[in-house]
């Protein structure tokens, strides 16, 4: 149905579709006797981090993960009280006042540790803090040579509370990969050397596949916005879609080309839609000539190369009115294309779609 006063480009999030999965997802692991984390950095993975946060929390999160100390300090700000881990701050920031706000902090190193203990002194309070063990992925975490002394390190500090150890895996995604029992191997010795604090492997794809690795509390992230990170199906329901709407039609003849470079030419006389929406509000480039949008009740090509700000859709015989609702993605049920069909068809993942939508210029609202 034609509606004129649809936005320009609009990513609707249905919160709905997010209590729904983190409710799933809280189910397994509460049956593995574990609490849940919603990891709600980058914005909550393009979502909008404090609306998806506050889903989470409803639908039975005990945690929040971000990756940085004003991520977290937001979500306080917004006045959300649960428990939340930061884990990618760098040595110099200023860690006081995530210590007065009693942030949880992940700490790799001793130089990490002792920023946060100058934190902790600088607050007045002690900081709460997670010990990452790096058990095979080579980013952050503390190699297993150095983690006694580490655990020695953050035990006679008074400055500082014990309260997790955590990891993170490579390969959950792959069930079956060899590496994942190799990391819970050592995770366990890591554990066992650091007492019984809180403890932390699992993210989406072992929340789903392995309950054996869910330890104390799982991290999830893809999942609660209803991306499936596993090669068999879930009962998740995609939480983000994408629309525009039609800003011009016109008919050209057979014989006509479509956009930059020429790359399409019509074979017929055939209607166009002109869609205000372009790579720079997430539409990759190289979906040029390789996607479809819905649009007037079917699924429809998008001819010639996806501009900067507009794209264009051969409608055939259809007239299209100005003004027609076009989803670009949305959770598939009315047919429209996925954020991870879009990412299959350019070699990447969903999170890289779904997390690039974060632009200025796009209006997000929340259903
Ligand atoms: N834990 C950590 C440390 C992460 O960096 C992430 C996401 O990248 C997650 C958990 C959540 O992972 P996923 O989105 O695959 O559930």
């Amino acid at each position: 149905m034609a509606d004129g006063n649809l936005p320009r480009a609009e990513v609707v999030v249905d919160l709905g579709a997010v209590r729904h999965n983190v409710s799933l997802l809280v189910a397994r692991a509460g049956a593995s006797g574990a609490a849940t984390m919603a990891v709600v950095k980058a914005d909550g993975y393009g979502h909008g981090a404090v609306p998806v946060a506050r889903a989470a929390v409803e639908a039975g999160a005990a945690w929040l993960g971000v990756c940085s100390l004003g991520e977290a300090l937001a979500l306080r700000d917004a006045g959300i009280d649960v428990p939340v881990l930061s884990w990618l701050d760098t040595i110099d920031t200023d860690f006081a006042p995530g210590v007065a706000a009693g942030i949880d902090l992940s700490v790799s190193s001793s130089r990490e540790l002792g920023a946060i203990v100058e934190g902790a002194r600088a607050a007045g309070a002690r900081a709460r803090v997670h010990l990452k063990i790096d058990t095979g992925l080579s980013r952050n975490g503390c190699p297993p040579n150095e983690w006694a002394e580490l655990v020695a390190a953050a035990a006679g500090a008074p400055e500082v509370e014990l309260v997790g150890v955590w990891s993170h895996l490579a390969c959950a995604d792959e069930p079956g990969h060899p590496s994942v029992d190799l990391q819970a191997r050592r995770f366990r010795e890591a554990c066992a050397a650091a007492g019984t604090p809180v403890r932390h492997l699992a993210n989406s794809a072992a929340t789903l596949d392995r309950p054996d690795l869910h330890f104390d509390l799982v991290r999830v992230g893809i999942a609660m916005y209803g991306l499936n990170p596993l090669p068999y199906a879930q009962d998740l329901r995609p939480a983000m879609t994408f629309r525009s709407s039609v800003a011009l039609t016109k008919r050209i003849a057979a014989g006509e080309s479509v956009s930059y470079g020429q790359t399409w030419t019509a074979d017929r006389d055939t209607n166009l839609a002109l869609v205000p929406v372009g790579y720079a509000d997430g539409v990759p480039r190289l979906l040029s000539g390789r996607m479809d949008v819905l649009l007037a009740g079917r699924r429809r090509p998008v001819v010639g190369r996806v501009c900067m700000d507009q794209l264009v859709v051969d409608c055939g015989d259809d007239r299209v009115p100005v003004g027609e609702e076009v989803v670009l993605f949305g959770d598939g049920t009315r047919g429209e294309p996925t954020a991870t069909e879009w990412a299959n068809t350019i070699g990447t993942i969903d999170y890289e779609i779904v997390t690039g939508m974060y632009r200025p210029r796009i209006v997000r609202t929340y259903r």
